[in-house]
């Protein structure tokens, strides 16, 4: 048996900026193990999230499987987090949503500069593109907003160091950044 908080970490529509960020706490990490475990993570081999205390969610929902993953951390996480601008507001995928999404797949794979074989991938293994790229809180409620982009390895120290203390997470003005 372990008394271990468990964590989940997953990225969507993101660029793993955020998990980076993440791993910046350095040498804490070392603390942090002796508190938490893994599941879905790219720190793991898990494929699907289990049971969690902690969904961490990095990146917006911009097709089919992004939103059936989301569901399932939502289901499992007790606390779910929306971490980054691109999972808050959707960030620097959403700039695709000024653009019909006819047109955005047009330009990449027909028409756009350089293409050859001109074809839009139609393989029903692919996830089904959404009509627009959308913030994470718009298909499942989310507990906690880490802002950034990324947000800092401090604000994820201080995050998840008050939640293991069995405090309110609470960011001072100085960890705080929306760029
Ligand atoms: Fe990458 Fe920034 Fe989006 Fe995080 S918020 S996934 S660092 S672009």
């Amino acid at each position: 048996m372990t008394d271990k908080i468990r964590i989940a970490t997953t990225s969507l529509a993101g660029c793993f900026g955020c998990h980076m960020s993440f791993l910046d706490i350095d040498e804490r990490l070392l603390e942090l193990i002796q508190h938490v475990e893994f599941d879905r993570s790219p720190l793991t081999d898990i494929e699907h999230c289990g049971p969690c205390d902690i969904g961490l969610i990095e990146g917006g929902v911009c097709n089919s499987e992004n939103v059936h993953v989301l569901r399932e951390f939502r289901e499992h996480c007790k606390i779910l987090v929306a971490v980054g601008a691109c999972a808050i507001n959707g960030g620097l995928p959403a700039m695709r949503n000024f653009v019909p999404l006819e047109d955005c797949l047009n330009e990449s794979y027909m028409t756009g500069i350089g293409i050859e074989n001109p074809q839009i991938p139609n393989d029903p293994e692919l996830p089904l593109l959404l009509d627009k790229v959308r913030p994470i809180h718009e298909i499942v409620k989310i507990d906690y907003f880490l802002p950034g982009c990324p947000p800092s390895a401090d604000v994820f120290w201080k995050f998840l160091t008050d939640l293991l203390a069995g405090q309110e997470p609470s960011l001072t003005y100085e960890l705080l950044r929306y760029d």
